[in-house]
């Protein structure tokens, strides 16, 4: 029996095949639970219940469909302690920040619940007379969500609110770590009084789960957050089909610090950036580019910094840094510190697997500083996700621009500088989604769009109104008087 089961057409069910996983957490080795192992079968009741409640939930008007988001917001603001303990529990991030996580859901929950009362169309003049045109969204159907792990509530509800907003019918596939939190976000919709069937959940592996819902021919979207690798698996798939998608996938994101920047500022920025969440977040920074006047001097204050975090359990408030999620997860991270090693960068703090006391139960991590690192190095070019940076030194404002630019990822960057000039040089010139001037990499507002440019998605982003996009189609209405 399985502790977290499936939601599929109102009800909580096993996996049909009655295979479950465990789930142990990440800072103490302790059982968390055993989940549901869901196999295709299960995806095809989900994406059947989902068609069928298709219709109903589509007409229903779509001020009542954001009544239900606002009792959502209500219950999920109730919950909030107990949302984030338990993500803490399940993927390490320390409680402040899992606080921040469900923060970032209930922002996007009221947002999207205030679309039910607009969801603009257009009427635009007619080129004849007696004639009115106008546009109005539609939804698209049966929409599938495939979600990562680092952001447990929030990326899954950037998802489900905007796609439920719009009148789909959902099927969510969340990531097998943090399959807890998922199950407490669908319990939240159900006690919202959410239809049986709108929003259903499948539990289980990305290789097994996701890849069938890709696959059914039902699915008519899919909306996709984690790795380079699965998105562009998951893209060609959905080419093949001929079905829509949008991939929000890996970051490579620099700091830029000038001769003119505000240090003390900048310091906290890169500390905050680089080391938050332990390095998992898509726009971690994970290079910071500094002008040659004041490496020295930044380098020394941030080794000072960065030496003093304490490493812990995300529970204890003493805590600074979290343990990574899983012990795969600590060996690639470590792995990148001897690649770096290799290529001949030097390590200016941490650069070890912490095993000292109880660390030596979870995935800990010590959070790590290159210099002497080169642009083309893989370390300065692979993302990583875990809590290692690398300092490259520049002379120029045009030299870190190009090596701001020249990885394969666009998803965030930003600038301390105290010139205006430059600040705006960059702007034009950095090419990425996501820019801060005078701050760190990190920190999303759900009213703005969210996503990046090149390898790091398709084009597509989330959040705010660019968000309705993906979950929506424009259909275009002439009327003749
Ligand atoms: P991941 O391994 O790509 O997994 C993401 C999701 O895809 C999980 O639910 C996973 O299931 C599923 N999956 C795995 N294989 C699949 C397949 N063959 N077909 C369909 N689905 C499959 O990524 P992750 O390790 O969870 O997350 C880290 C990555 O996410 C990083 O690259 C990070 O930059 C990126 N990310 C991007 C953003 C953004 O907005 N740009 C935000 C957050 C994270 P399982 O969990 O069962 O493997």
């Amino acid at each position: 029996m399985a502790d977290f089961k499936n939601y599929i057409d109102g009800k909580w069910v096993e996996a049909k095949s009655g295979a479950t996983y465990e789930r142990r957490n990440p800072a103490t080795g302790e059982l968390i639970g055993t989940y549901a192992r869901s196999g295709p079968e299960d995806v095809a009741a989900a994406v059947e219940a989902a068609k069928a409640a298709f219709d109903r939930w589509r007409k229903l008007p779509a001020p009542k469909r954001g009544e239900i988001l606002f009792r959502v917001g209500q219950l999920l603001i109730e919950r909030k302690e107990q949302l984030a303990r338990e993500m803490t529990e399940e993927m390490g991030k320390v409680l402040t920040e899992a606080r921040g996580d469900v923060q970032e859901a209930i922002d996007m929950t009221f947002y999207m619940a205030g679309e039910g009362r607009r969801l603009w169309g257009q009427t635009t003049p007619s080129e004849l007379p007696h004639k009115w045109n106008m546009t109005q969204r539609r939804p698209i159907g049966v929409v599938g969500l495939i979600t990562p792990w680092n952001f447990p509530i929030a990326i899954p509800a950037w998802k489900i609110m905007p796609a439920l907003i719009c009148g789909n019918t959902v099927v969510f596939k969340p990531a097998s770590y943090t399959a807890r939190s998922a199950v407490r976000l669908v319990q939240i919709f159900e006690e919202a009084g959410l239809p049986p069937g709108v929003l259903n959940l499948v539990l289980g592996t990305g290789e097994t789960v996701g890849t069938a819902l890709v696959q059914h021919p039902d699915v008519a979207l899919i909306s996709f957050t984690g790795s380079n690798e699965v998105g562009q698996q998951v893209a060609v798939e959905c080419a093949r089909l001929g079905k829509r998608v949008s991939l929000e996938m890996g970051g490579k994101n620099a700091i830029i610090v000038m001769d003119d920047a505000n240090l003390r500022l900048a310091l906290d920025g890169i500390v905050w950036s680089a080391f938050g969440t332990s390095g998992q977040r898509c726009t971690a920074a994970s290079r910071v580019i500094v002008h040659e006047a004041v490496f020295r001097e930044l380098a020394d204050q941030l080794d000072a910094r960065v030496s003093r975090l304490k490493l812990g359990n995300g529970l204890d408030p003493t805590t600074d840094v979290g343990p990574v999620v899983s012990e795969s997860q600590l060996e690639r991270v470590h792995r990148y510190v001897q690649i770096g090693v290799e290529e001949g960068a030097q390590i200016l703090t941490g650069g070890q697997i912490a095993r000292d006391g109880d660390l030596a139960r979870g995935h800990f991590h010590q959070p790590t500083i290159f210099v002497d690192v080169r642009p083309e190095m893989r370390i300065a070019q692979e993302e990583i996700f875990g809590p290692v940076t690398a300092l490259i030194r520049v002379r120029s404002l045009e030299e870190a621009i190009a090596v701001c630019n020249g990885v394969r990822y666009g998803l965030s960057a930003s600038i301390f500088t105290r010139d205006i000039d430059k600040a705006f040089r960059a702007i034009e010139d950095v090419h990425t989604g996501i820019f801060y001037v005078n701050a760190g990499t990190i920190g999303a507002e759900i009213h703005l769009p969210f996503g990046g440019t090149k390898a790091t998605g398709n084009g597509h982003r989330e959040a705010g109104q660019a968000a309705l996009d993906v979950f929506s189609e424009w259909q275009s209405i002439f009327i003749d008087y």
